[in-house]
């Protein structure tokens, strides 16, 4: 156990999960005004203690001040005030257009809560993948546990002490802990649970969930590519995949994994990396407090080992790719030259770390990219309508983005989601409203229809249903 944070002691979850399933049957959270309030207190949340927040991802991993207010808490507030505002919108019940002859049965979709939910989240972004699950799950008139992750202990523990001072603790709780924790939690039925985290330990939330029937969303990660046109401006595409592989020291979902560069391009490309680099960190990486920390010392050796035993090139220069194990600092790397059997190439890099791979064409491009599990995104730098037009009709990814890097998780409107390998189910906004909804149909039938559905009855007489 962590020195830090305080496990939850695991007899006391099932309890934990029967307290906020009585809530939730008394219907108290169904009620407009409820789910209202509890949104404008996650807003709350996010803006009052953005201090102690702060502090909190400094501690566990130096992560910049900068980065958590802007990825993390300015889009909590946004969504969980827009979420209170579409409300009343997203909740009507929807009647579809149906032929004449059914119109008067009232066909109607009700927006049902879909119950006791879990949240399990990772420790790379704890704020938002925390909070906007819990968003859609409050929208949705749900109750719900969170289990943030024990890698980062400060922050967890400190979510656990702000929980109860916002948010009505009768349907929302905090659940803190490890393997041990989760599993037990993962024993018991819960109506959904929303995993973001990675693809093993997906598995393992999907098989406890099958023996319940419970659905999931798993929002995962992946190696997501970049693809340079040879026509884009390469310093350009060079400071915005730097900026995208140095924001949380590369430890994100959607971070470039690889960069798929035309031969004859490389050496330019590779000069912009270098003039973006030394514009963003004129020392360089190791002490700038604008560039985070390695989350833990695994994670570190585990970065070391992939990029030691690459047998690409390292690129010197500005780029000192230095290290300091005692402060898990680690600088970006430049690799070029790799290949298909690097070591850089076998899992989801998850850190700052970028390998460069050379291709004579787009068809190769496309073929390394479709000999690959499907990526969370896919970048790329193109201003070619012939080049964008193939990628997206050739290739498959939870997302893609042309000529920038992240901006599409901005648009709060976008569902985000994985496919494949990268995982499944939907979020932001009222993406993770539905995520948490069940659409309950319904039919009702006037008696007057009586004399419409006469046919149906026994004896049959089938020369009335000739088609
Ligand atoms: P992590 O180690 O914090 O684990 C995630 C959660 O799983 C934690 O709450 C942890 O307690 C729990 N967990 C760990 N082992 C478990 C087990 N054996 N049984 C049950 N629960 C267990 O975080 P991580 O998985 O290292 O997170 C990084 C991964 O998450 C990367 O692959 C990244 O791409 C992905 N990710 C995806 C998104 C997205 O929105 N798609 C966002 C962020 C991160």
């Amino acid at each position: 156990m962590s020195s830090t944070l305080t496990y939850t002691p695991i007899e006391e979850i099932p309890k934990i999960r029967d307290d906020l399933r009585t809530t939730f049957n008394t219907g108290v959270t169904r009620s407009l005004e409820w789910r209202k309030r509890q949104l404008y207190q996650v807003a709350r949340l996010a803006q009052n203690e953005v201090e102690a927040i702060c502090d909190a991802m400094a501690r566990d991993f130096a992560k910049p001040r900068f980065e958590v207010i802007m990825a993390e808490l300015a889009a909590v507030v946004q969504r969980a005030l827009t979420s209170a505002e579409s409300l009343e919108e997203w909740i009507k019940p929807e009647h579809p257009d149906v032929p004449d002859f059914q119109k008067s049965w009232k066909p109607t979709i009700y927006k049902a809560p879909k119950g006791t939910v879990l949240i399990i989240s990772p420790w790379n972004y704890p704020v938002i993948l925390t909070l906007q699950p819990l968003i859609g799950a409050i929208s949705a008139g749900c109750c719900a546990i969170l289990k943030p992750s024990e890698a980062v202990p400060h922050f967890s523990k400190l979510l656990a002490e702000l929980l109860p001072k916002y948010l009505d603790t009768s349907a929302y709780r905090v659940i803190n802990g490890a393997v041990p924790e989760t599993t037990k939690i993962l024993e018991l039925q819960w109506d959904h649970i929303f995993y973001t985290g990675n693809g093993r330990v997906a598995r393992i939330v999907a098989s406890a969930a099958a023996k319940h029937l419970t659905p999931c969303s798993l929002e995962l990660g992946g190696k997501s590519p970049v693809v340079v046109d040879a026509t884009y401006d390469m310093e350009l595409a060079a400071k915005r995949i730097l900026w995208g592989k140095c924001n949380n020291a590369g430890q994100i979902c959607v971070s470039p994994d690889y960069i798929l560069v035309p031969r004859h391009k490389q050496d330019e490309l590779i000069k912009g990396f270098e003039k973006a680099y030394k514009a963003f960190f004129p020392e360089g990486a190791l002490d700038d407090a604008n560039y985070g920390s390695i989350v833990n010392d695994f994670h570190f050796q585990r970065l070391s080992a992939l990029l030691d035993r690459s047998r690409g090139e390292k690129v010197g220069g500005v780029f000192g790719g230095r290290r300091d194990p005692a402060r898990r600092r680690f600088e970006p790397a430049i690799v070029r030259g790799v290949d298909e059997n690097d070591s850089l190439l076998e899992e989801e890099i998850f850190g700052p770390i970028l390998p460069f791979i050379a291709v004579d064409s787009l068809d190769e491009a496309i073929d390394f990219i479709n000999a690959r599990p499907h990526s969370l995104v896919l970048y790329a730098f193109t201003e070619d309508p012939a080049v964008k037009e193939r990628l997206i009709n050739e290739t498959q990814s939870g997302g893609i983005a042309f000529n920038d890097t992240f901006q599409h998780l901005a648009v709060g409107e976008l569902p985000f989601s994985g496919v494949g390998e990268s995982g499944y189910g939907y979020q932001f906004l009222r993406y993770s409203f539905e995520a948490f909804t069940h659409m309950r149909s319904s039919v009702d039938i006037p008696r007057s229809e009586e004399r419409n559905l006469s046919l149906r009855y026994p004896p049959y007489k089938t020369e009335a249903y000739q088609m």
